[in-house]
């Protein structure tokens, strides 16, 4: 789309309309050169020969930033300038609108943030295209009068005042900081929820380094100091002590790994001490049965006594006579035989009754000592218990702050490899005559009329890669979202580079998003201790505007929200998956759904850009500590240029909001690229969606796809010249980002 032609078109109407000719005048920058592709303007890296301009395209593609804060998508031809209004319309470009806005381009992009470096804070707040913005504020210092606030969106969000005198965006002292409309709010939000926390200057140095996210704040000094930051503000104090002392801990890795080792083993210890203790409780209740079981015998055995005593008195009573007998009665007859036999066992019995009471006192005597001794023992397994609850509560709190420290490391070293990774792939089945040569796994060389053309990549895969091999470059993205992190995958190229097969792949040969799942999932699954939880959306931005695929009812279109620096997308459908299963269904799902829209209203796939977003939530169950992370995965519409006999209707608006979306797409990376005060995230509803994944501490892996094939040289250039623009963005953090400038004076540390 829009590729030589466009910028010398650009050109033409420029010199056509002196008054214009600033707005409109093609940029020297090489992301200009690149979206309108125009291999015209390479880079001066690749530099050579112009390419001849291709005559299929009458077409300039162009942005205008109207003064009322709104980016129209324009484009001119055979010398008339038209724009696509909110409708999707065509619409000649007003004259008037000259003199009420400008054309973007890299250069007057770069311009206007000079423009409003040095204009009076009160120009600034009557521009337009910032007056609604809530990241402006204003904050009145005493003796020094009102001063005018900026959340900036850098890497990290930055906040800046103007400074008149000077005629420069300066950073705030905390002191100042800690005032404004836009960071109050939050620190007493953190002060709420951490009574113990008192130093406001502290609370707004980490909501800095936090990307001014309280909640962030919150969880940090929570996973640090735990519940006694939940106290009263009296023993704040004491937090704050600990809080210095802590961290002088914290780089002892070493003491880290041994208290680690030392929770293993009290935990290993505790579970014994509490084996013994059920075994313990278990002897005691058989012991205290046996007790009632003795008793209840001794109570039958004296019941047993108390009969035969009676018995015993039943027969004296029988053998001695009440009434004298008289004369004519007879004696009665005494067996004296009997008498001894009960006589006997009378004795016998006093005498076992005796020998048994004594066998009870005994078994009681001991059983009472056993369980005095039992008692002993569970005390002191009691005592025990909780010394070592306490010994695994402070190791808990070490584990967290170990884990927070390995998950900062990993993250530096991401950064250290570059947060955006670019990687170029070329498609498989080459043609006979083919344009591209990979002379190293590092740099792709585009051959053309005997000059050769080089571009370099974190890495190059030839067309006989395995989807496997391609896939193993993003693996160390994929870890950093279970960790928490914002990670973006996203394929460019023209239509039939091999975008879709990258991303989706084929049944037999799944592409990076089914993989990215799967090892989701294994990651997912390895860590023992945290729970996770995995939503999965989908949508397609067409026109720029948004479609849910999952949703049940046809044809929703969503807009995006932005809150603070979370971007969302209100009633966007998010269904919980747990197995590979599950997220496989809900993709064919929103698949068919598109296919069935696409049918419906009349475009090609190639046309919008799928939007696949995988968030994964994780609870730590030892340290309680929860994480957010989201897996982007996008395949972008086609990048080319359409054709002329394309150049009408639908087909024309298409092409330009397609235009208009990867024309921001390379700006923001062109902003990043420059650190850019601004980063306009917000002139595209792709750019704006994908905010989160390109800013802060998110990662981002860019496929550039190639094709082979000599008749596609143009548009190959023009991928390459695009992806080598992203790459020279893969740096890591600028040093501007953490040095602060000369005549700066920070309380930043
Ligand atoms: P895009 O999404 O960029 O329009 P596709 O992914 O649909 O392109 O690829 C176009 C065709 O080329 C498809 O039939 C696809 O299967 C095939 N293809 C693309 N890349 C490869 C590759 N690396 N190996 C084999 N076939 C490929």
């Amino acid at each position: 789309m829009g590729s030589g032609a466009s910028v010398n078109d650009a050109t033409r109407l420029a010199d056509s309309d002196p008054a214009r000719a600033e707005s409109a005048a093609p940029a020297e920058d090489e992301f200009t050169n690149l979206r309108p592709t125009s291999p015209a303007g390479a880079s001066s890296e690749t530099q050579e020969e112009p390419l001849p301009e291709s005559e299929e395209v009458p077409l300039a593609f162009e942005s205008f930033l109207h003064n009322n804060g709104t980016l129209y998508s324009c484009f001119s031809q055979h010398g008339n300038r038209v724009y696509v209004d909110e409708s999707q319309d065509l619409q000649t470009f007003p004259n008037d609108w000259y003199s009420q806005g400008r054309f973007i381009t890299n250069t007057n992009e770069a311009s206007s943030t000079q423009l409003q470096v040095s204009a009076s804070s009160q120009q600034v707040v009557n521009q337009p295209a910032v007056r609604d913005d809530d990241r402006v504020s204003s904050i009145y210092i005493q003796g020094r009068g009102t001063f005018m606030t900026y959340m900036f969106e850098e890497r990290v969000n930055v906040c800046r005042y103007f400074d008149p005198q000077s005629g420069l965006w300066l950073l705030l002292p905390l002191q100042w900081e800690m005032n404004i409309d836009f960071v109050k709010p939050r620190v007493k939000h953190v002060m709420a929820s951490l009574p113990g926390l008192v130093d406001q200057k502290e609370i707004t140095a980490a909501l800095r380094q936090s990307n001014y996210d309280p909640d962030e704040v919150i969880s940090v000094y929570l996973s640090i100091f735990g519940d006694i930051l939940l106290q009263s503000s009296s023993t704040g104090d004491q937090s704050y002590t600990d809080l210095n002392s802590f961290r002088a801990h914290l780089e002892k890795d070493r003491i880290i790994e041994d208290l680690r080792q030392k929770l293993r083993t009290e935990e290993k210890e505790i579970e014994n001490h509490l084996q013994r203790n059920s075994y313990l409780a278990r002897e005691a209740r058989y012991l205290s049965d046996m007790v009632q079981h003795l008793n209840q015998k001794v109570a039958e055995l004296e019941a047993d006594q108390q009969e035969a005593h009676e018995k015993i008195r039943a027969l004296l009573t029988r053998r001695t006579p009440t009434v004298p007998p008289a004369k004519s009665v007879p004696k009665p007859t005494v067996d004296l035989a009997q008498l001894r036999q009960v006589s006997k066992l009378t004795r016998g019995l006093n005498i076992s009754n005796k020998q048994l009471r004594s066998t009870v006192r005994q078994v009681l005597t001991d059983m009472q000592n056993q369980l005095e001794q039992l008692r002993e023992a569970v005390a002191t397994m009691t005592q025990i218990e909780q010394e070592a609850a306490g010994v695994v509560e402070e190791l808990r709190t070490l584990y967290r702050k170990e884990a927070l420290e390995r998950k900062n490391l990993y993250n530096k070293l991401l950064e250290l490899q570059g947060n955006i990774r670019v990687f170029c792939r070329c498609r498989g089945n080459s043609p006979p005559s083919t344009c591209v040569e990979m002379t190293s796994d590092r740099e792709v060389v585009v051959v053309q009329k005997g000059t050769r053309k080089k571009f370099q990549f974190d890495k190059v895969y030839p067309p006989s890669t395995s989807q496997e091999e391609v896939f193993e470059g993003t693996l160390p993205v994929i870890s950093s979202c279970v960790d928490g992190y914002n990670v973006c995958i996203l394929a460019y190229g023209q239509t039939g580079s091999g975008k879709t097969y990258t991303m989706m792949g084929t049944k037999d040969k799944p592409g990076v998003n089914i993989r990215s799942v799967r090892e989701l999932l294994r990651i997912c699954a390895e860590k023992e201790k945290v729970s996770y939880t995995l939503k999965i959306s989908m949508l397609e931005i067409y026109n720029d505007s948004l479609n849910d695929l999952l949703s049940k009812t046809s044809g929703t279109t969503l807009e995006i929200r932005v809150q603070g620096k979370s971007v969302s997308v209100p009633g966007l459908t998010q269904i919980q998956v747990q197995t590979e299963e599950d997220i496989l269904n809900v993709m064919e799902t929103g698949e068919k759904n598109r296919k069935i829209a696409s049918t419906k209203m009349n475009i090609e796939s190639s046309r919008s850009h799928l939007v696949l977003t995988l968030v994964v939530e994780g609870t730590d169950s030892v340290s309680g500590v929860t994480s957010r992370g989201t897996l982007t995965l996008c395949d972008l519409a086609g990048s080319e240029r359409i054709s002329k006999t394309e150049a009408k209707g639908q087909r024309l608006v298409e092409a330009a909001a397609i235009n208009k979306s990867l024309t921001a797409l390379g700006q923001v990376f062109s902003a990043l690229r420059s650190n850019a005060l601004h980063i306009p995230f917000r002139n595209s509803k792709l750019t704006h969606l994908l905010q989160p994944c390109l800013s802060g501490d998110a990662k981002c892996c860019v496929f550039v796809n190639v094709s082979p094939d000599v008749r596609n040289i143009v548009e190959t250039l023009s991928t390459l010249q695009f992806g080598s623009t992203i790459q020279q963005v893969a740096l890591g953090k600028a040093p501007q980002n953490i040095v602060p400038a000369k005549n700066m004076k920070t309380d930043r540390t």
